[in-house]
């Protein structure tokens, strides 16, 4: 399950989230919020902030260590 979307202001503290709003209710929210200050709408995934980075962690793969694998044609 995708995590929940999050329209908020580059400007000012106004937000949506999909967990208050239908995708389509939001849209129109940011659309008018936009229209009606003039300011910037962006979004995000509601998502911890621990799941954020793209680094792989090697500790967690478990084959690190296991490469290069062994050839058995030796
Ligand atoms: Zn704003």
């Amino acid at each position: 399950m995708e995590p929940p979307l999050v329209n908020y202001c580059l400007e000012c503290a106004w937000s949506a989230s999909a967990v208050d709003h239908t995708r389509k209710q939001q849209a129109a929210l940011a659309v008018e919020h936009a229209v009606t200050t003039g300011h910037d709408i962006d979004s995000y995934r509601e998502t911890d902030a621990s799941e954020e980075s793209d680094e792989p962690n090697e500790s967690d793969t478990g084959w690190a260590d296991e490469w290069p694998p062994s050839r058995e044609d030796g």
